[in-house]
């Protein structure tokens, strides 16, 4: 049963537009919409149109380590020499990208990684309760599969000073992980090719068999409980006497998906 606010509460609810109606903006709209005020979210694409759209959809409860580790550095001329390597600047954004490139090294400096990795573990660990709890039991069963995931590698042993970081604070952190050995996953994943030669499990984390349709469930949510999705490309925020408004509002030329 929905009970309709009174037209004086209604009135004293305060007007919050969320601009973006990817994962982060439902979730935050949800929130909002709960505590009490009239949110209209403002997308150019359409909700979950964007990133949130065509993601891997994992849901990775249990990782909290972040992309700079220590060491790093000295593998940067290497990466930038193979065609395969984890790391490639478009040889023009060389000089563009050279200030976010240090500010992702000092990030892999020994005292910022357990900072990072520390807020990671915080913000992630609560993620599989947050979907249940704003998608509703019967919808998250049917969007997020608790099935682990299982990451891979074709190299020896690691033992480098950033592997024993990691080690360390997946410990401290009491991250559940099951270490494999190449057979042990090829019992699992009988066509896996030859060079892997070993892995780890992480039993707790999920995924979402299909990323779109957890924003769409997510946008629904949010209308029903009242909340306002206008297909809209807000182009800038600017103040005024009551708080904050909106520059122009373009109307969207292309369908929304
Ligand atoms: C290939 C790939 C794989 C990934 N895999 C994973 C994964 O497995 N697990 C995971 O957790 N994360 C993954 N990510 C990251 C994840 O997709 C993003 O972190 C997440 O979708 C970001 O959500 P968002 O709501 O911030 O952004 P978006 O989903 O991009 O939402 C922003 C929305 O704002 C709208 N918008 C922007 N400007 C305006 C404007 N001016 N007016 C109106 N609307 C506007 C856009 O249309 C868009 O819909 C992956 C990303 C990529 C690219």
């Amino acid at each position: 049963m929905t009970i309709e606010p009174s037209a004086e509460a209604a009135a004293r609810r305060p007007d919050v537009a969320v601009v973006g109606a990817g994962i982060v903006g439902l979730c935050s709209a949800i929130h909002l919409q709960r505590a009490g005020c009239n949110v209209t979210m403002y997308e150019t694409l359409g909700p979950g149109g964007g990133a949130s759209f065509g993601n891997a959809g994992l849901v990775s409860v249990d990782n909290s380590i972040p992309f700079s580790l220590p060491g790093m550095a000295w593998q940067i001329p290497g990466w930038l020499a193979q065609r395969d390597s984890p790391l490639a600047i478009h040889a023009p954004h060389v000089l563009k990208a050279w200030p976010w490139l240090l500010a992702w090294l000092q990030a892999g400096r020994r005292q910022n990684v357990i900072a990072a990795s520390q807020a990671l573990r915080a913000l992630h660990s609560y993620a599989l309760k947050g979907y249940r709890d704003l998608l509703g039991d019967e919808v998250f069963e049917s969007v997020i599969r608790r099935n682990g995931q299982l990451y891979i590698w074709s190299s020896a042993v690691m033992t480098s000073r950033a592997d024993r970081l990691v080690a360390d604070l997946r410990r401290a952190q009491n991250v559940a992980i099951e270490p494999m050995t190449g057979q042990a996953i090829r019992a699992m994943i009988p066509d896996l090719a030859r060079h892997v030669i070993g892995g780890v499990r992480f039993p707790s984390n999920a995924n979402t068999v299909n990323p779109s349709r957890l924003t769409g469930s997510l946008a629904e949510r949010f209308r029903a409980i009242g909340g306002h999705i206008l297909p809209r490309c807000v182009s800038r925020i600017q103040p005024n006497e009551k708080g904050f408004g909106f520059g122009p509002i373009g109307a969207i030329t292309t369908p929304p998906r």
